[in-house]
């Protein structure tokens, strides 16, 4: 019998797993810098040449190899960061397979210097299409320096498939991107044909790293994920509904350090966020989940970033909660500022500079010192409010100090006006409010503990309408609820085809607005009862206006118009209308109302409801704070 099993040689088998583990130029940079972080470097530099096809050269300043380690590491499944399959459990490390460095040396010509830092001499090593060409003494700085040059000239295939250099550079960038939010204590720097791209400081603030990635402007309309419990904790950044996205791009998640893609993790942030708003943007955010490695599958494909975890409900809830007290917590209250300067002086101290040459460049803003010159900033590029009191960091990037975080389970509760007046907002960054008066028959203008706000009435009684109107049949309905009202003579509404159609469609969502409607054949309906809130403000004419409002809109979208779009459409036309006046008891009543949704910070669109002045921010304007 001819013998027909035969064993692979080294080489073979080290081109295969090449051909599984390095796509192109920027898998190999992410073997490399991951070598690099796991190796402690606080410092990696980049270099490519033609995105990295004809020349790819990574740098770092981590422990270094003695001579023997840099031949061994040369070989399949030689690794310094697992001894057994037990260590498997507990892996900390990026990199574990020890496959890297032998599949990218079988497909390029390879060059190693490598120095730790007590050896006196450096190695240095050369390796061609996985053949062992020198290794020699050589002088060399502390750390390792790994270039590679003509990858996949020996494996034509995987050769014609590299994309033009702009295209090779660009993954590389957004590696870069990722590892900098991820490890923002390392400083990273990439070069492509003698250019700096990119060049990043390295910071022990997380913040800073979101501003090299997506730009100072964002990390502004950030606010920060925090959540712990005993197996783990979700950290990181989200922004406020005035920064979204088309699509996913600047969702970036992370699992003890590592980039990942997660069903559960995405579910949960996605489900938190449209719990408090609707639309179909993307938030910008940066999650960091830290969880015991044991309770990560590690079995996946190197290349592969899904991930899986062996408690999926806990991290779902945890990322959720995290999602959703950040918003409720600071997210969603865009508050007035002062604009000033922003330059590198009035940075907060640690901050280090930015320099950015790709992507998000920062216009430089001037300084709005003099009285006269400063303005309001408005909702959409309004700032968070600056912790630390002393108003010397006006401007500044985000809080120096973290905002109070509540955890709260579930919603705040509800609390009727305190003899003070005051009206509770608990687990909300309100605190209570009082209120003071209302100003153009538009704003209710309220004070809280720390602030004075306005608030819009309209997108506040829209809120709560709209609520009140999701939740129908709830028990806080009951108690909340839209209030229908019977009518002593039930009217006969009649409407066009098209329009009877909608109603017929709808006739749920209009019952649950507290319009109760009974067909009376072709398009008359039967009016017997209209919500209390607009009885006597021409309930069928509010009638009338959103049954249009959802006909034209199931015209322009050739669907009928969900249920949940109805009840948007609905508590629009329902609510108080900017200019009408309203008694102390009327707005007391609607912002306890108000204290008792889910989401009192915004309408469902995303438009802010409340603005807050601080008592800072006015101090600071009446130059109460400073050298006087
Ligand atoms: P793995 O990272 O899975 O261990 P690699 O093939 O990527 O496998 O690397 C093999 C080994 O080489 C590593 O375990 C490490 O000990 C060593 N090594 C690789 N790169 C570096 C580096 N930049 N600095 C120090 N040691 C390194
Ligand atoms: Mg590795």
């Amino acid at each position: 019998m001819p013998q027909i099993v035969n064993l692979l040689d080294d080489s073979t088998a080290n081109r295969i797993a090449a051909g599984e583990v390095i796509e192109r130029p920027s898998s190999v940079v992410k073997e490399l810098v991951e070598n690099s972080l796991d190796a402690g470097a606080t410092r990696i530099e980049v270099e490519l040449e033609e995105g990295g096809k004809r020349r790819i050269r990574v740098r770092d300043n981590g422990c270094g190899m003695v001579r023997e380690d840099a031949v061994l590491c040369l070989q399949r499944h030689a690794t310094s960061k697992i001894r057994s399959a037990d260590d498997l459990f507990a892996i900390r490390t990026l990199g574990f397979r020890g496959e890297a460095l032998p599949s990218i040396a079988s497909v390029s010509d390879f060059h190693l210097v490598t120095k730790p830092a007590e050896e006196e001499t450096a190695t240095e090593i050369r390796v061609s299409g996985g053949e062992m060409v020198r290794v020699e003494d050589a002088a060399g700085p502390d750390g390792t320096t790994i270039t590679i040059e003509n990858l996949f000239f020996n494996t034509p295939a995987r050769l014609k498939f590299m994309k033009t250099a702009q295209t090779e550079l660009n993954q590389t960038t957004d590696l870069l991107h990722r590892l900098i939010l991820a490890y923002h204590q390392v400083a990273f720097r990439l070069v492509h044909d003698g250019y700096e791209v990119l060049s990043y400081p390295g910071s022990h603030d997380p913040r800073v790293a979101v501003a090299a990635v997506w730009g100072r402007d964002a990390v502004r309309e950030m606010v920060p994920l925090n959540y712990v419990s005993t197996s783990l904790s979700v950290t990181g950044f989200v922004s406020k509904p005035s920064l979204t996205r088309a699509t996913r791009s600047a969702q970036a998640m992370f699992v003890n350090g590592r980039f990942v893609r997660s069903r559960t993790m995405t579910h949960a942030f996605d489900s938190a966020f449209k719990q408090l708003m609707t639309g179909d943007r993307f938030p910008v955010v940066a999650l960091f989940l830290s969880i015991a490695p044991e309770l990560v599958d590690v079995n996946v494909h190197p290349t592969k970033i899904e991930v899986r975890f062996s408690r999926e409900g806990d991290v779902y809830s945890a990322v959720h909660q995290a999602v959703r007290n950040a918003m409720l917590t600071g997210g969603l209250m865009p508050e007035v500022r002062v604009e000033a300067s922003l330059s590198a002086e009035t940075a907060p101290a640690g901050t280090a500079p930015i320099d950015i040459v790709r992507g998000s460049a920062l216009p430089p803003k001037t300084a709005l010192s003099s009285f006269g010159r400063s303005e309001v900033m408005l909702p959409t590029t309004a700032v968070v409010e600056s912790g630390d009191g002393t108003g010397a960091d006006a401007g500044a990037m985000v809080p120096t100090g973290q905002p109070e975080i509540v955890f709260s389970e579930g919603d705040p509760s509800v609390r009727p006006p305190s003899d003070d007046g005051y009206i509770g907002f608990d687990g909300y960054r309100i605190g209570r409010l009082r209120v003071i008066g209302q100003s153009r028959n538009t704003y209710i203008v309220a004070e809280t503990e720390d602030a004075i706000l306005l608030i819009d009435q309209h997108i506040a009684h829209e809120r709560v309408l709209y609520e009140q109107m999701m939740n129908g049949a709830t028990e806080q309905a009951a108690r909340w609820g839209v209030v229908a009202q019977r009518l002593v003579l039930p009217q006969t509404v009649e409407f066009a085809a098209r329009e009877a159609k909608i109603v017929a469609e709808r006739r749920s969502a209009l019952e649950r607005a507290g319009f109760l409607l009974e067909p009376f054949g072709g398009g008359t309906f039967v009016l017997r009862a209209v919500p209390a809130a607009v009885a006597d403000r021409g309930p069928e004419n509010i009638l009338r206006e959103i049954i249009e409002e959802m006909t034209a809109e199931s015209v322009a979208r050739r669907l009928p118009v969900p249920q949940e779009t109805a009840i948007i459409m609905a508590s629009c036309k329902m609510a108080v209308k900017k200019g009408d006046p309203l008694t102390m008891e009327e707005m007391t009543r609607l912002l306890t109302d108000l204290a008792a949704m889910r989401n009192p910070f915004t309408c469902p669109h995303g438009r802010p409801i409340l603005l807050a002045l601080t008592h800072r921010e006015m101090d600071r304007k009446f130059h109460r704070i400073g050298p006087h």
